[in-house]
């Protein structure tokens, strides 16, 4: 099977086309004709073999998150998903790992009316890049977007989902940490097949002043936001404890707290919004259908702080994903 075959064969399907993409796979470029008054959230997250994933991933799980980790982002935007890119580089064009990378892929752009519009395909070592495009409403010239720069002090701190469990699976698989086979089994689901939490993005337009998509570990991750919003934060480990689905025995409390504030591929949402929002904050994890969690909120004194049941502050050790690091 030559390249071009290749890409007809699993990537150029026909129908299932989001209204936004005027023109699709097939010439020089792809044409996007965004809504007027809107505006386009771009994104790109690439993932490389023995980095992101094992090489022995099951390749509609590894199609599946290569999409969900593009969605994650216009979710934490507000963004509503239109259309994609793809950029694959290949070992060899292997016909049932082709196969099933492409459904896991169309099953999850399919839910959310994103379509595959254009790409790349090389031989090379497997590394799948993709880039999403989503689109964002502008009301009186001022962008609707969800940014990392809207917190304001006092305002409360949320997460969506569970936290921590993907890590836990990684640690489980890599063969440093051992979980009973259900639970690692779950753990699992939730490092190889995260959910974009797209629909509560949305519904948070208006509501959350600042918010991001939790893909390196909570506490580095909410270092970011607290750095564009200017103000520090207290947590309640208490609360935090409580953010792993895995009810593991061997999980101590400070093991537990450790998974949630290092964690990584959890992708669930980070967000502030003022106290007096609560319910329409509760209402958007309603209709979004995911549970949401208050863990502390922002303050002036810059900095990360973890307070117990008392308020005393507690020494936390964690180790957000750094690349470079
Ligand atoms: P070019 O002539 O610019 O190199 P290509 O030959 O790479 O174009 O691609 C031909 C068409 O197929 C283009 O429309 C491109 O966007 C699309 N395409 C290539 N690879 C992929 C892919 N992996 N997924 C989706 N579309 C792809
Ligand atoms: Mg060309």
């Amino acid at each position: 099977m030559g390249e071009f075959e290749l890409i007809r064969r699993y990537f150029q399907r026909p129908g299932g086309t989001n209204p936004a993409v005027a023109l699709g796979i097939g010439d020089d470029c792809a044409l996007l004709q965004p809504a007027p008054g809107t505006q386009l959230a771009i994104s790109s997250d690439m993932l490389v073999e023995g980095h992101h994933f094992f090489p022995d991933v099951d390749p509609e799980a590894l199609g599946h998150k290569a999409l969900a980790v593009n969605l994650s982002d216009l979710a934490a935007c507000g963004a509503r998903p239109l259309a994609f890119t793809l950029a694959l580089s290949l070992p060899r064009a292997d016909a049932a790992w082709l196969a099933s990378f492409a459904r896991g892929l169309f099953t999850l752009a399919d839910a959310h009316g994103c379509t595959l519009m254009g790409g790349d395909t090389t031989r090379g070592p497997l590394n799948i890049c993709i880039t999403v495009f989503g689109e964002v409403p502008v009301v009186n010239g001022r962008s609707q977007a969800l940014l990392r720069s809207g917190g304001q002090v006092g305002d409360e701190l949320w997460v969506s989902g569970t936290l921590g469990d993907a890590r836990l699976a990684l640690e489980a698989l890599q063969g440093r940490r051992t979980l009973p086979p259900e639970q690692l089994q779950a753990a699992r689901q939730r490092l190889e097949r995260p959910t974009p939490r797209v629909a509560l993005g949305l519904a948070l337009r208006g509501i959350a002043t600042a918010a991001m998509d939790l893909s390196d570990g909570l506490a580095g991750d909410l270092g970011h936001l607290l750095q564009a919003s200017g103000c520090g934060a207290r947590l309640e480990a208490a609360v935090l404890g409580t953010l792993p689905a895995t009810r593991a025995a061997s999980l101590e409390e400070a093991g537990r707290l450790a998974l949630v504030l290092g964690g990584g591929d959890d992708y669930e949402l980070l967000f502030s919004a003022p106290a007096a929002q609560q319910d329409a904050v509760r209402a958007a994890g309603r209709a979004a259908d995911v549970p949401l969690t208050c863990i502390g909120r922002l303050e002036a004194e810059p900095g990360l702080r973890v307070v117990d049941a008392q308020g005393r502050l507690l020494e936390v050790r964690h180790t957000s994903y750094d690349h470079f690091a």
